[in-house]
């Protein structure tokens, strides 16, 4: 499979204009979103510039939960939480790389994003958060995505993908879509729904933008956690979050002409 082919010679040089072909447009990058799965994402700058559609002016802002000191959960086999929820968000801003999308990633290494003055652990993590808050409110039109992994200490039977949203209506189709999207991709049996996140997510509760935040899985479950750290199904998991991303921009997009 060779999606930059595909959209070499389907995209050609002609910039989509009116809605008619807007609405191919989506339908062509949704199918494309599926396909990604198994393809090549390393022709990023030289796709992203014939993916120029009107969405570019919109940032999605990549947020590997955790970094540094602050591994968050550790799975059953020992891998840090931290670790996947990186590995994840470079794979989906590969995959968004490939449409174009304008990405921001708070962090592309294992690092706490603390300021210089914090010294304990909890001072770090306190000013992590603040940072990152900061960073994302500084973009006027973006969208935040959120990856972290779950985990239950009292056992291991849970396991599934969970999306949470901020922020009510602004996010909450969008949680749909990416919760509708992980199952059918991941998981079928999975029963999960989309829920506002808890008062106590500190991020989440201290944005304004579109927010959702995904535990793509729990590390405390056996099956879960060894797929987690396979990189077949991170890309998976990454493909599932941008085509649930692509169709909501198409939906948007399709409203505001319609209004
Ligand atoms: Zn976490």
């Amino acid at each position: 499979m060779q999606p930059h082919a595909l959209i070499r010679c389907s995209w050609g040089a002609s910039a989509v204009k009116n809605g008619k072909q807007k609405f191919f447009t989506c339908l062509f990058l949704l199918a494309l979103a599926a396909t990604a799965v198994y393809g090549a994402f390393s022709a990023r700058e030289d796709t992203a510039a014939l993916m120029n559609v009107s969405w570019s002016s919109h940032t999605v802002i990549l947020d590997a939960g955790h970094g540094g000191e602050d591994g968050g959960a550790i799975s059953l086999s020992g891998a840090t939480e931290s670790g996947i929820n990186l590995a994840i968000a470079k794979k989906l801003d590969g995959i968004f790389g490939l449409y174009g999308v304008q990405t921001v990633m708070l962090r592309t290494e294992d690092v706490s994003l603390h300021s210089e003055g914090a010294s304990t652990l909890r001072e770090k993590k306190s000013s992590d958060l603040q940072n990152r808050v900061a960073r994302i409110s500084s973009f006027e039109d973006a969208t935040l995505i959120s990856i972290h992994q779950n985990s239950y200490t009292g056992g291991a039977q849970y396991h599934g993908a969970q999306v949470f949203y901020a922020n009510g209506e602004l996010s909450r189709p969008l949680a749909e879509r990416t919760q509708n999207v992980l199952r059918e991709t991941l998981d079928p049996s999975n029963q999960r729904t989309v829920a506002p996140v808890p008062s106590g997510v500190y991020l989440m509760n201290h944005v304004s933008c579109q927010a959702i935040l995904v535990e793509c899985g729990f590390l405390s479950n056996p099956e879960e956690d060894r797929l987690l750290q396979d990189s077949g199904y991170q890309t998976k998991v990454a493909a599932a979050l941008a085509g649930a991303y692509l169709q909501d921009r198409c939906a948007i997009s399709t409203e505001e002409e319609g209004a």
